[in-house]
């Protein structure tokens, strides 16, 4: 599959080759530059015909310079491409906006609402079933997926961004933020930092009307308090959780089904909650937590599959190492997701890495043989370098 776009100088001819996805916002305001100088043309790699323009707004992006021409089926951006990975599913990208699309797993007001068949495994995606869509198939990202995925996109904005750096886990708060300005709900007009929680005094909310979208820490010094009981005698437990500011918020939540989520995750001392917050009875006091997840994270923040991956990824933060966690396959890895992308190191090309620690698993011990023979084709060692830890 085509997934980059060819910078041509204009008067050596010379074409070099970027991804898509890899690109930074420092590079494309350069790219910026020198068009506007006249120097270079940018057009995609699956076809000459499609010449690309960047827009420098906020969040600079490229964009197709005329609707005349369509990408090529094998490209990645075209529309209706199907041929992804599971972070992928239920995504797409309006490449004349600039914004991710996202159809994100249905709200449904009610506690306790996660759907039961997912509560013991990590499921990102599924598919839907849309009648109107028999021919196509078609996928939703679930709560996780998508919490998942937001967080590996800010960290990596964070460190190939502007001003490229390793965030603390305030300021990776922020850059969520930031990053959900570039995602739109399906079907919504605005884009999703606008759903994003505000205080507000909670006798001014209307009852099962107003809902945002909440993603903090969960305190850990002091994860769950038994609230006052409600004027009908209904014991309340709510959940305390940390803000961008620092500040304390609680939620109510069902103690049992946030226990189970955590239990899934036994890898880390450290949270992230996400999900829909919103009042649920006009006697409340807080606000309710619905359709969330909760996703193990490193102390800077950064969303961690295994205990593994969060002590390499302390240790490299603690280090001073630039890098972020992969979302999306490269290709000269054999489609491979590795578990670390290095923006900085001793190397002058970047580096890869991946921590084996699943041991006696017929699967993974395939993938991890495939990985191993993927470092050696030219095209990898052309571009990366790389180091396998064995756990
Ligand atoms: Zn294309």
């Amino acid at each position: 599959m085509k997934q980059s776009f060819l910078v041509i100088n204009k008067e050596t001819k010379v074409a070099t080759e970027y991804e898509y996805n890899w690109v930074n916002h420092g590079m494309l305001r350069r790219l910026h530059e020198r068009k506007e100088k006249n120097e270079i043309t940018i057009q995609c790699a699956c076809s000459d015909n499609v010449t690309l323009s960047v827009s420098v707004k906020s969040n600079p992006f490229l964009y197709p310079s005329t609707k005349k021409h369509k990408h090529k089926d094998d490209c990645i951006r075209h529309s209706n491409n199907t041929n992804r990975s599971d972070y992928e599913k239920g995504w797409n990208y309006d490449e004349d906006k600039g914004l991710h699309i996202v159809n994100l797993e249905k709200l449904v007001i009610a506690p306790s609402a996660s759907k039961e068949e997912d509560n013991n495994k990590k499921t990102i995606y599924r598919k839907t079933n849309n009648a109107s869509t028999v021919s196509k198939v078609q996928y939703e990202t679930t709560m996780l997926g998508f919490v998942a995925k937001l967080n590996m996109m800010a960290w990596e904005n964070s460190v190939q961004g502007y001003e490229p750096k390793t965030p603390d886990r305030y300021e990776l708060l922020r850059k969520i933020y930031g990053v959900a300005g570039r995602i739109r709900l399906k079907g919504k007009k605005k884009t999703f930092n606008e759903m994003f929680y505000k205080y507000k005094s909670i006798r001014e909310v209307k009852v099962n009307k107003e809902i945002s979208f909440v993603y903090m820490y969960v305190d850990e010094s002091r994860p769950i308090t038994q609230e006052k009981p409600l004027p009908d005698g209904t014991e309340k437990v709510a959940l305390n959780c940390i803000d961008s500011f620092k500040k304390t918020r609680k939620f109510y939540i069902d103690k049992e089904e946030f226990q189970t989520k955590i239990e899934n995750e036994p890898h880390s001392d450290r949270y992230v909650v996400a999900g829909y917050a919103y009042k649920a009875n006009l006697y409340h006091r807080l606000l309710s937590l619905t359709s969330y997840a909760v996703i193990p994270v490193t102390k800077e923040g950064l969303y961690c599959e295994s205990h593994h991956e969060k002590e390499h990824y302390e240790k490299l933060c603690d280090e001073g190492v630039r890098f972020f966690k992969p979302y999306l396959p490269l290709p000269e890895y054999g489609n491979f997701i590795p578990d670390g992308y290095i923006v900085n190191g001793n190397n002058e090309k970047p580096t890869i890495f991946e921590i084996f620690g699943i041991h006696n698993n017929e699967d993974y011990d395939k993938r991890k043989s495939e990985k191993k023979n993927a470092v050696l084709d030219p095209r990898f060692q052309e571009k990366y370098t790389h180091y396998f830890l064995e756990r």
